[in-house]
């Protein structure tokens, strides 16, 4: 599960974070939901430990998630597509994914199929992907150390709409073994379908959170 605990952070005077607090359940999809600028890559960056928050903190599985030994092992987390080596095939990025990981590469093949890269994807250089390809490259790489908790920034986007309605399988199949996941999103037609709860964030506060039924009945 994932704890956030009244994180806050500022760059200067610009407050990116503030006062943000949620949990994330294990069985359960988390829509974190904001639109561009509202705070939410900033705020996945500080639960991952690659951000220090200026104050608050976060727990994933019940610890700092830099305290968490080869975290790769229990959580998947993909947070930029985009910044994936360009001049690696998509094999060779999974294979050196899984060598960090200590997973074989048995392994890896298989969650290149998983997401759907056909072998001729697979054998060029991510740096000619589209998005879309990215994202489905990243999630196998967030999934090579089967984890109990993905952790995915924006990953709908490129996707076009079966990669969307892909994704949602995948992320629901996910939560419904008892994996807990939070993914982010500016457009509420990419996670409503999926995401058995929502947080909604904007100017870096929660303007809103609960399951979709509490948010429509608060209107
Ligand atoms: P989102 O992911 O919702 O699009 P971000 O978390 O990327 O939002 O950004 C939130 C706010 O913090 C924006 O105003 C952004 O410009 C600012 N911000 C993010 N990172 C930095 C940084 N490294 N330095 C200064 N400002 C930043
Ligand atoms: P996203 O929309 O995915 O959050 P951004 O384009 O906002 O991506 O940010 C990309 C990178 O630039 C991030 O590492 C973020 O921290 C940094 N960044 C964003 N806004 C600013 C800013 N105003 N000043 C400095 N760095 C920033």
């Amino acid at each position: 599960m994932i704890e956030v605990n009244a994180l806050t952070k500022r760059y200067g005077e610009v407050t990116a974070v503030a006062d943000v607090s949620f949990r994330c359940e294990p069985g359960t999809v988390t829509g974190f939901l904001g639109p561009n600028g509202a705070g939410k890559s900033t705020t996945l960056r500080m639960i991952c430990g690659l951000t220090p928050p200026t104050s608050g903190d976060a727990r994933v599985l019940g610890v700092p998630y830099r305290r968490i030994a080869n975290p790769g092992r229990h959580v998947g987390v993909m947070l930029d597509a985009s910044a994936q080596h360009p001049g690696r095939t998509g094999r060779e990025t999974l294979a050196l994914a899984a060598r960090l990981l200590g997973v074989d590469a048995g392994r890896a093949e298989e969650m290149l199929r998983k997401v759907g890269l056909p072998e001729n994807a697979v054998r060029r250089r991510v740096g000619g992907y589209s998005l879309g390809m990215r994202q489905r490259l990243g999630i196998a790489q967030a999934l090579l150390g089967d984890p109990r908790v993905l952790i995915l920034d924006e990953p709908a986007n490129g996707l076009d709409p079966e990669g969307i309605h892909w994704m949602r399988t995948l992320l629901r199949d996910f939560a419904d073994r008892g994996g807990t996941v939070l993914l982010s999103s500016h457009l509420l037609r990419e996670v409503e379908a999926v995401a058995d709860r929502f947080v909604v964030i904007a100017g870096g506060r929660i303007v809103a959170q609960g399951t979709r039924g509490e948010l429509l009945s608060a209107r």
